[in-house]
């Protein structure tokens, strides 16, 4: 699946209309990047993981296709109720919840919950009485970016027992959920966990419970610099054969943030400073750590940066605009020779980027630009139809 990516004629021509640092959402691509997983995974319901890019136009894009919403906080709720969407598209997929978002969510409709502790059952019954609960399990994998297992899921053994607790406390126990953690570049780690959890399944029936649900979580993977191409159409066709062999019958959801968002935004970013430091060449930029880039410190994501100017290349480190020391961007990319007012285009930076900027230090937000309501986007459309014509 290829990213967006805007030609330098592109930039050049909405740098003239907007200031950098400015950030070109385009909602073609997260259309595209939807059909995709829909036709690698078409037993799977997608419930779209808004935290990784909550820009209404893509939350409306996506329930306009028919995605379903993970939330995580009353706010995020609160946000698709205000939008139209009701609490049955939706579920609360954060196993420790404040207690009075819990009655929020309650009041708006949202009927399906996740937990991963038994403390958490005495709050849902009390305050979502009756709700569908799914226990979230703990599980492997050294492939991921960011491990989420650090922080979340029951111990698997302990999985059937809670739900049972779940269903004497008067809670629905519907299924099983687990996330392989983000920006998962293998298989391997949901074909363990589909074992895993039919496996769990099995043995609710045993006692008793029949469960209609499993969640496969988020993870699936998008190109970053310096990591080779992931297979994400194949990772995807693995879990489709695994989940047609395991749970013919089971209804399939998955939670996918990063892949629908991540390659359909760009960013331009302008130099803002030039210096040599230790031998080594030093551009400071108009977007730093504190904005668009804070992906690179919670998301722990690298960074592509594209010039289209020509020239010898050499190491550069990239510096953020605010005055605290932390703020170095990238260290070590081959740049060509920068001068103060280049730009720089950041391709596959649409989730767990602006979604985490702040205005530390008085820097404004980057512009969010949506790239098909821009005139400039008719001369692709163009170009693709002759391409189009021209391989008929
Ligand atoms: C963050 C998160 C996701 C999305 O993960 P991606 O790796 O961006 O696909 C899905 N489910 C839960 C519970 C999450 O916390």
């Amino acid at each position: 699946m290829e990213s967006f990516r805007l030609t330098q004629k592109e930039m050049n021509h909405l740098a003239s209309k907007y200031p950098t640092p400015f950030v070109v959402i385009s909602l073609a691509q997260v259309e595209r990047n939807y059909e995709f997983l829909k036709s690698h995974l078409p037993r799977v319901n997608v419930y779209y993981a808004m935290k990784a890019n909550p820009s209404p136009r893509i939350i409306n894009l996506l329930a306009r296709l028919g995605a379903s919403f993970d939330t995580a906080s009353s706010g995020e709720i609160e946000t698709l109720s205000r939008m139209g969407i009701p609490g049955s598209r939706m579920i609360y997929a954060n196993p420790v919840k404040i207690p009075r978002s819990i009655v929020a969510a309650h009041s708006m409709g949202v009927k399906r919950y996740t937990f991963d502790d038994a403390s958490e059952i005495g709050k849902l019954a009390s305050l979502a009485p009756g709700a569908e609960v799914m226990v979230r399990i703990r599980v492997k994998n050294q492939k991921a970016l960011v491990d989420l297992n650090a922080k979340f899921g029951a111990p698997p053994e302990d999985a059937v027992q809670l739900l049972l607790e779940a269903k004497r406390a008067g809670l629905n126990p519907v299924g099983i959920c687990f996330h392989v953690g983000s920006q998962s570049t293998a298989a391997e780690a949901y074909e363990e966990a589909l074992l895993l959890v039919r496996r769990l399944f099995n043995d609710a029936e045993k006692e008793g419970m029949h469960l209609t649900t499993m969640d496969i979580g988020g993870g699936f993977p998008i190109p970053k610099a310096g990591s080779s191409m992931p297979d994400a159409g194949g990772m995807m066709d693995a879990i489709e054969r695994q989940i047609e062999r395991l749970f013919p019958d089971t209804e399939i959801w998955c939670e996918p943030g990063r892949f629908l968002c991540g390659t359909a935004v760009n960013l331009v970013t302008s130099v803002i400073g030039t210096k040599v430091r230790n031998g080594r060449q030093w551009y400071w930029l108009d977007e730093g750590l504190y904005g668009t880039f804070s992906g690179a410190i919670y998301d722990h994501w690298t960074f592509d940066f594209v010039s289209f100017k020509k020239g010898i290349k050499q190491l550069a480190t990239f510096l953020g605009p605010s005055c605290d020391s932390i703020d170095f961007v990238r260290y070590d990319v081959m740049m060509p020779k920068l001068e103060i007012g280049d730009m720089l285009l950041v391709p596959e930076c649409g989730s767990y980027t602006t979604a985490s900027a702040t205005t530390f230090n008085g820097f404004a937000f980057a512009t969010q630009i949506y790239f098909e309501d821009e005139a400039i986007s008719e001369e692709r459309n163009v170009r693709n139809e002759l391409s189009d014509v021209a391989s008929a």
